[in-house]
């Protein structure tokens, strides 16, 4: 590498080879620019690779909905985007509602959706829940259903976009992290531990750690570090086929087609971000599993296999930040995901490349700014 000698160039240089970068880089390779991916350790090690797989439009925030929606059509489609379905299935996702104040609740969301246009969240009743999770305990009486929402394989899914970005020319260096990027005569400088780059275009795609780039850039923000834990049971017969969540309490749940059920939904640990690793929170773990039996009594004796964690950034608001730079030409900022980024992968890409290419996006994008912390978040991350 070219750590003596001069820097490397290259038309964009991607920081992160999560699911973001990743995607980044293959539209905007796509487009005609030479990209370099600079990854700190391997592409997908964190969030990207570790997370449950939900493709999932259903609870989004009101400024997510459109785009989520743009990215679901995208799995649809992704065997034609990077030669691989990244063995994405679209088994539906369900909330159930366990009360009727829980119902009412659910009732008001989508009559809400409605009111702004959106229809893919419906509700159903006690005996539609049945019939598409027969074994569900008797006391759920409805909640909401997504047809089209469903669940892919995170791993495979980065592996996919990386494969098909390599093939379009992106250059991927790993065990490379960068240290520090500066604006210099209309270009950026970027020291990384494997050499130097020097390029018009930076992406901001660096997950959880991405606030450090903000900040080097002269526009601190907040992303909070938090680990993120999920365990997986031994094989079992099939019994579910969507995606489950709960309304009053958090869950994230769904089987494979080997059998194995996924668990988990904001499930907390303590994220060592120099470390970069998490340990795991058995406690944590234990009231997940009895969220569990509550909903499926007949799991009550089964066998937990393995549990994992990943470190995910969180924004104040809960959004990301997709957005240009406030303070410097050049640099495209994709990162905060707050735990539901893995199923916007495949379209924050094309964002990510229209916003470095053409200067804006055709997405309506505006609430995703990263201007909107404003001068006094700016000043209290300072005072730290
Ligand atoms: C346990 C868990 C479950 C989840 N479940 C879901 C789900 O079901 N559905 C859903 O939509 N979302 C889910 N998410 C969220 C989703 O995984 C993330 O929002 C998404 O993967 C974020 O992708 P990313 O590319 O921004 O970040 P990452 O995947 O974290 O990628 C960022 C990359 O940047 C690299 N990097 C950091 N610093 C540097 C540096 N200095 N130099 C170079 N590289 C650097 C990191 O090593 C990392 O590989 C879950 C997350 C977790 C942790």
């Amino acid at each position: 590498m070219n750590s003596t000698s001069q820097p490397a160039g290259a038309d964009v240089v991607v920081i992160g080879g999560g699911l973001h970068g990743l995607s980044s880089a293959l539209h905007l390779a796509r487009r005609g620019a030479r990209v370099v991916v600079l990854e700190s350790d391997v592409c997908g090690r964190h969030a990207s690779g570790v997370n449950a797989g939900g493709v999932r439009t259903l609870g989004r925030h009101d400024a997510e909905i459109a785009l989520s929606l743009a990215a679901r059509d995208l799995w649809f489609r992704l065997a034609e985007l990077c030669g691989d379905d990244a063995g994405f299935v679209p088994s539906g996702q369900l909330k159930v509602a366990e009360n009727e104040a829980e119902l009412a609740e659910c009732r008001a969301r989508v009559a809400h959706l409605q009111s702004l246009g959106f229809q893919h969240e419906v509700m159903i009743d006690a005996c539609f829940v049945r019939d598409v999770v027969p074994s569900l305990a008797r006391h759920v009486v409805g909640g909401i259903w997504v047809e089209h929402d469903g669940h892919a394989l995170p791993f495979r899914a980065v592996t996919a976009f990386r494969l098909a970005a390599q093939r379009a020319g992106v250059e991927i260096h790993e065990q490379c992290a960068v240290h520090r990027i500066e604006r210099r005569d209309g270009q950026w400088d970027i020291e990384a531990a494997g050499g130097r780059w020097r390029t018009p275009q930076v992406v901001n795609a660096a997950g959880a750690w991405a606030g450090e780039f903000a900040r080097q850039a002269g526009e601190p923000v907040s992303v909070e570090p938090r680990g993120l834990m999920l365990m997986v049971t031994q094989a079992l017969p099939a019994f579910v086929k969507p995606v489950l969540g709960a309304t009053g309490r958090p869950l994230l749940f769904k089987q494979f087609s080997n059998g194995t059920v996924v668990i988990g939904g904001a499930l907390e640990c303590a994220a060592d971000m120099t470390a970069r690793q998490c340990a795991l929170d058995f406690s944590q773990l234990g009231k997940s599993a009895r969220t569990v039996t509550d909903l499926f009594p007949h799991l009550r004796h089964v066998v937990v296999n393995r549990a994992w964690a990943g470190i995910e950034g969180f924004m104040p608001d809960g959004i990301p930040v997709i957005s240009r730079s406030g303070t410097h030409e050049g640099l495209v900022h994709a990162f905060g995901f707050s735990a539901h980024g893995f199923e916007l992968g495949p379209i924050v890409g094309s964002v990510v490349a229209e916003l470095v290419c053409e200067g804006r996006s055709t997405h309506d994008i505006d609430t995703f700014q990263i201007g909107r912390f404003g001068a006094a978040a700016h000043a209290q991350i300072n005072a730290h």
